[in-house]
């Protein structure tokens, strides 16, 4: 057990010194009280409106030397300190009760057409960073949706369709600065501070606040195949029986180009079965990789033709697409996730679809708009970087199975995130009854690879399950690089002063 005094919340901060800090940063500091309500609250605005927090303090920093300054005032006051770029994580990291450095203000990105590199300041979002390197031809690494920041998703991992090529976002970053918990800066490769490097490539926030991100870009000159493929829920067993075959006959075999996501959406009472699909070259080619969802009789969803089109690699990932997953009538959103090795039993797939039908049964009037996936893309060349090379341990082939329970009651809050863990138990268990069953051995377990997501969590997993086998390493460079746990909000390992 940790016996730091616990950091505070600013609240007993005089004017005088948060003037002090005012005097010394180019950006806005918005306390609590004294701003209007109309500027203080959008600022705690989150996507996960479950983890809207009244932080005293809002320091909107505009630059690296903000950044400094306001880590050595947190320093200083000994306080309560959460980190906001996109604010689009599940579990709530980047609120707190104290000051929050929110980085909305740095968004400017550079493109280096020679190195082909992308040079972005820490608030930026996927969007800035994709449409940048779009211009000049080029292709940025992000996940889903260009609408999350790049702070989160590059410190936690990160995939999405370009990760069957390119790999994890985290392997496409080649230097960052970093703010340290003493306020300095510094700069992070594999040539300089090459363990903090390995420490912000899935360890989070856990070692510091990168002011600035330089990642690798790929040459593109064509646009992609992407869209949505709906059934009936009379067709929920075919769609399952066609896991193994996709992932198998179609997405090993297209270089990391064919991407293809089984998605069940709550609909009311109904779970409807869909797959979102990617194929990184022509209309043509993609044919023969959706044959098989085009043999199974899709349906055209409401006002829109049936399946996919061709377009710019930046709008797949349009928040626009997704927005209608998300409607207006939920708000709060509980993710977890786990994987499973391929070939991936039925019994496994028929349970997980039980386990969340009946969570969604349970709460007709509150659930009926949330989603499970099944993640079939090729996961090879992120697996193909050994699982201690980053912070980040999840590198395996595996099935990504992941359930997003969405509702609006506030008061439903505990309950459900219970149910969510509930849930993402029961699959695990029946995975591990189905490998016992079939003398399949956990192969991620082998290798050290962890079996979760942890973007995709609500933040209570066991630290172990995060990190596997960097751990240990984890605790070393915390207690070089934050020794009094200044960031306390991303999964926080425990600093290991023994092995310093
Ligand atoms: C609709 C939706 C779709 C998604 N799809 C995908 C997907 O396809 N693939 C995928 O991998 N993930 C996906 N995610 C998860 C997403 O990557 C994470 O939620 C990510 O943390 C969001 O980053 P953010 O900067 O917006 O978050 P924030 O909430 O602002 O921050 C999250 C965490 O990152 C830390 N952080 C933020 N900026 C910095 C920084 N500059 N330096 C150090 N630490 C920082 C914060 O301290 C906090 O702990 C999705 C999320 C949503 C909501």
């Amino acid at each position: 057990m940790s016996n730091r005094a616990p950091r505070n919340d600013g609240s007993g901060l005089s004017a005088a010194q948060i003037d002090a800090l005012r005097g010394k940063i180019k950006g806005k500091v918005i306390v609590k009280g004294e701003a209007p309500d109309d500027v203080y609250r959008p600022l705690l605005q989150r996507w996960n409106r479950m983890h809207i927090k009244e932080a005293n303090i809002i320091v909107l920093v505009e630059s690296e030397e903000d950044v400094s300054e306001t880590i050595k005032f947190v320093a200083e006051h000994h306080l309560d300190v959460a980190i906001c770029a996109g604010g689009h994580t599940y579990s709530g990291p980047s609120s707190g009760r104290g000051l929050v450095i929110d980085l909305r203000n740095m968004r400017k990105v550079s493109i280096d057409i020679g190195k082909k590199v992308a040079v972005a300041q820490g608030g930026c979002k996927a969007v800035d960073v994709e449409k940048a390197a779009e211009d000049f031809k080029m292709r940025a690494v992000f996940g889903a949706v260009n609408d999350t920041g790049c702070g989160g998703i590059t410190t936690g991992g990160g995939f999405g369709n370009l990760s069957g090529q390119y790999g994890l976002v985290c392997d496409n970053l080649v230097a960052a600065r970093v703010a340290l918990a003493d306020g300095r800066v510094v700069a992070a490769s594999e040539t300089e501070n090459s363990d903090l490097f390995w420490g912000i490539r899935g360890g989070g926030s856990n070692f510091g606040l990168v002011t600035e991100f330089t990642y690798k870009l790929h040459d593109c000159d064509h646009d992609v195949f992407f869209g949505v493929y709906l059934f009936g829920p009379d067709k929920t067993e075919q769609v399952l029986d066609l896991f193994n075959v996709l992932h198998q006959d179609y997405v090993l075999k297209s270089n990391g180009k064919f991407g293809v996501v089984g998605v069940f959406s709550a609909m009311g009472p109904v779970i409807v079965p869909a797959f979102a699909v990617y194929y990184d070259g022509s209309e043509e080619e993609a044919q023969k990789y959706i044959q098989p969802l085009l043999d199974l009789g899709p349906m055209a969803p409401p006002g829109h033709p049936i399946g996919g089109k061709m377009m710019r690699h930046s709008a797949t990932t349009d928040f626009a697409h997704m927005a209608a997953m998300f409607p207006p009538e939920f708000s709060r959103i509980a993710g977890s996730s786990t994987q499973v090795d391929f070939p991936v039993s039925k019994d496994v797939l028929k349970k997980t679809l039980e386990v969340f039908q009946a969570k969604i049964a349970k709460y007709p009037q509150n659930l009926h708009v949330s989603k499970l996936l099944f993640d079939l893309r090729d996961c090879s060349k992120i697996a193909s970087v050994p699982s201690d090379a980053t912070a980040y341990a999840g590198r395996r082939t595996g099935l990504l199975i992941a359930a997003d329970l969405m509702w609006d009651d506030p008061k439903l809050d505990g309950e459900i995130l219970l149910e969510a863990r509930d849930l993402i138990a029961t699959v695990r268990q029946a995975i591990k009854d189905s490998n016992e069953q079939t003398g399949i051995a956990d192969v991620g377990a082998h290798v050290g690879a962890t079996t979760l997501y942890a973007l995709i969590s609500d933040g209570e997993e066991k630290l172990v399950s995060v990190f596997g086998k960097n751990l240990p390493r984890m605790k070393r460079l915390k207690a070089k690089y934050d020794p009094n746990v200044m960031w306390d909000k991303w999964y926080p390992v425990e600093p290991d002063h023994e092995a310093v």
